[in-house]
């Protein structure tokens, strides 16, 4: 009889411990779900909020722990507050996200009429050009606003020089697409971005970084809304190789974020697609 009883008591204690883990086991499970479903909410409000985030970007998701690393310090927030306060400064134009082709720049004449570039850069160019000249450091601004049509004959120049050495047309274009961006996904083409050389060199290649006036210009551009677009250890994100002397007005709101953060545009818009 006494038997019978501690073998009752044992079968208790058992089915007890078989219940209260599967009970922590699913309090555990929906724990992890409930995450997801938060993750899930900050996709659905981007969409809702910014649709045009969405047809702006491609990125891929090679930058995941950076991503990570955004969202745990609770950072996407101040993003999404970016993104919205600066849509027009912060669009994106790269190979894989050419601009519409409504995109019309609102230009304004720079270099006393020689180039154009966007109305919104004015200020903050001047402002920064003068700045720099108590500095002792002067420019020359080889590039500013091109429209599609001439960024397409850069290209088509570009490769019949390729293929006056031989080389098919297929192959040549290949080879001027490596370098210089396709018709219509040209930041130039926003009138937002700026090739400036240094007064002294104005060999458009990696030497520009060596040049004191550069290296003025990378490190207090974003004071006046300017980043430099295509940093030298970023080409793997940005798909474009170190260029010292590209700079892209964003604002000085993003412009200050973007640095301080040490990212790029692409990446800045991997943390919004999440
Ligand atoms: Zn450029």
């Amino acid at each position: 009889m006494l038997k019978k009883l501690f073998k009752k008591v044992l079968c208790c204690i058992f089915y007890a411990t078989v219940i209260s883990v599967a009970f922590c086991y699913m309090l555990f499970r929906g724990h992890g779900a409930e995450k997801i479903s938060t993750k899930e909410h900050y996709t659905v409000q981007l969409n809702k909020n910014n649709s045009e985030v969405d047809k702006n970007i491609h990125s891929s998701k090679k930058t995941a722990s950076f991503i990570e690393s955004s969202h745990i310090s609770g950072k996407y927030n101040k993003y999404l507050e970016i993104y919205n306060n600066n849509k027009e400064l912060l669009i994106l134009a790269n190979r894989n996200n050419p601009l519409p082709e409504s995109y019309i720049p609102d230009l304004k004449y720079i270099c006393s009429g020689r180039l154009e570039a966007s109305s919104k850069l004015y200020d903050g160019l001047v402002q920064m050009l003068e700045d720099a000249k108590l500095q002792g450091y002067s420019y020359w601004i080889a590039s500013a606003y091109r429209s599609a049509e001439r960024q397409q004959q850069l290209v088509d120049e570009d490769v019949y020089a390729f293929m006056t050495q031989g080389m098919s047309y297929d192959n040549a274009l290949e080879e001027v697409y490596r370098e210089t961006m396709p018709a219509g996904c040209s930041e130039h083409q926003t009138g937002l971005a700026l090739d400036i050389l240094c007064s002294g060199n104005s060999v458009m290649d990696a030497s520009q970084k060596n040049e004191p006036a550069n290296k003025w210009l990378r490190e207090n551009c974003y004071k006046y809304g300017f980043i430099l677009r295509y940093p030298e250890d970023k080409s793997s994100i940005t798909g474009v190789n170190f260029e010292p002397w590209h700079f892209r007005y964003v604002g000085k709101e993003a412009a200050k974020f973007i640095t301080k953060n040490n990212i790029t545009l692409e990446e800045f818009y991997i943390v919004l697609e999440q």
